[in-house]
C-alpha cells in the first residue's frame, strides 16, 4: 500500500507500537460495519487496531484483517493488534483460555498486545469477585510466555495499581490504556507512567466533543483557533495534541472519510504553547461519569 503509516515508538519490551490506532468500540450497527472499517483503515495506512473481548467484534475485525492480507495490502507482521481481557476472566485459570478464545475469534495466532481491561474483577453475573489484581497479572505473564501475546499491559490502572503489580512480579506493563482528552488531561498519571517506562494509550479522544451534542459540537474557541492556524479540523488537532504529548490515540470511526481524516495528522505538529492552551481546557471530567 502507498498510504502513509503512523510512526512507531519502542515499548519497554523492545516491540514497536504505531502512534495512532483504530478504536473499534461501538453499537451493534458499528459491529456490522467493522469488517469494512478495518479494511478501509488498513488501506488508509492504519497498522494498529484496538479491540476487546467486551466489544463483541473480534470476529468482524479478524475478517477485515484477513481481507487486507489476502488482497496484499499488508502482511500480519506489519500490523499491531490489541485485545483485552474482560473483568469476568480475572481468575488465574481463566486468563490463558480467555486469550485463546480472543485469538480464535480474531483468526490470529498471536496478538501484539493483550491488556487487562480494568482492575475490577467480576463474577459471571457482574457482581464483584474477590481476585487480587496480582493474580491476574501473573497469568498475563503466562499468556506472554506461551506466545499468545507479544506484549502485555493494562487499562484503566491508577499509579497505585501499577506499583502493586510491578512490585509483586517485577514485570512492568508495556502499556496503560486510559481516558485522555482535553477535558481529562491526566498530566500526573501520564508522568507516572512515562516515568516508569510505560507507554500510554489515550482512549475516547473525541468523547468530549461528541458530548457537546448538536451541530456545533466542535465549537471550542481554543481548538478552533489552533485548527484554523494549521488548516486542520478540531478532531485532527485533538489527535495531534495527544501525539505531541507522546500519547497514542485510538480514535474510533466506522466512516471511511473520517477514518482517513483521523490518520492525516502526521504533516504538522503543535507548539508547546498550543499544548498548554489545550491543557487549560482540563475539567478532570470523564465522559463516562454522569
Ligand atoms: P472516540 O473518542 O474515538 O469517538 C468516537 C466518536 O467520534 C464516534 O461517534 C465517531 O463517529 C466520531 N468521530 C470519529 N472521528 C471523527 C471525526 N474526524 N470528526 C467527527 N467525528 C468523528 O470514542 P471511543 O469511546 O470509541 O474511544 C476510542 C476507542 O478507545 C474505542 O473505540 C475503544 O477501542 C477504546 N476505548 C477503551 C476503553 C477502555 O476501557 N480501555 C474505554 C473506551 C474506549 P463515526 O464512527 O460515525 O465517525
Amino acid at each position: 500500500s502507498s498510504a502513509e503509516t503512523a510512526p512507531t515508538i519502542a515499548l519497554n519490551d523492545g516491540y514497536n507500537i504505531p502512534l495512532l490506532g483504530l478504536g473499534t468500540y461501538g453499537s451493534r450497527k458499528d459491529i456490522a460495519k467493522m469488517r469494512e472499517a478495518v479494511y478501509w483503515a488498513i488501506e488508509a495506512g492504519y497498522r494498529h487496531i484496538d479491540t476487546a473481548a467486551l466489544y463483541n467484534n473480534e470476529r468482524e475485525i479478524g475478517q477485515g484483517i484477513a481481507d487486507a492480507i489476502s488482497k496484499g495490502l499488508v502482511k500480519r507482521e506489519d500490523l499491531f493488534i490489541t485485545t483485552k481481557l474482560w473483568n469476568d476472566k480475572h481468575g488465574k485459570d481463566q486468563v490463558v483460555p480467555a486469550a485463546k478464545a480472543s485469538l480464535e475469534k480474531l483468526g490470529l495466532d498471536y496478538v501484539d498486545l493483550y491488556l487487562i481491561h480494568s482492575t475490577q474483577a467480576e463474577k459471571d453475573d457482574g457482581s464483584p469477585a474477590d481476585i487480587d489484581i496480582t493474580e491476574t497479572w501473573l497469568a498475563m505473564i503466562e499468556v506472554r510466555k506461551q506466545g499468545l501475546a507479544r506484549s502485555i499491559g493494562v487499562s484503566n490502572f491508577k499509579t497505585e495499581h501499577l506499583d502493586k503489580i510491578i512490585s509483586n512480579s517485577s514485570v512492568y506493563p508495556a502499556v496503560n490504556q486510559v481516558e485522555i482528552h482535553p477535558w481529562l488531561t491526566q498530566e500526573q498519571l501520564v508522568a507516572d507512567c512515562h516515568g516508569r517506562g510505560i507507554a500510554v494509550t489515550a482512549y475516547s479522544p473525541f468523547g468530549f466533543l461528541v458530548k457537546r451534542g448538536g451541530s456545533n459540537k466542535n465549537e471550542d474557541s481554543t481548538l478552533l483557533s489552533i485548527a484554523e492556524k494549521y488548516g486542520k479540523s478540531t478532531n485532527q488537532v485533538v489527535l495531534r495534541y495527544l501525539i505531541d504529548r507522546h500519547l497514542i490515540p485510538i480514535p474510533k470511526s466506522t466512516n471511511k472519510q473520517r477514518i482517513v481524516e483521523n490518520m492525516d495528522v502526521f504533516d504538522f505538529r503543535l507548539t508547546d504553547e498550543d499544548i498548554s492552551a489545550i491543557n487549560k481546557l482540563n475539567k478532570n471530567k470523564s465522559i463516562f461519569d454522569d
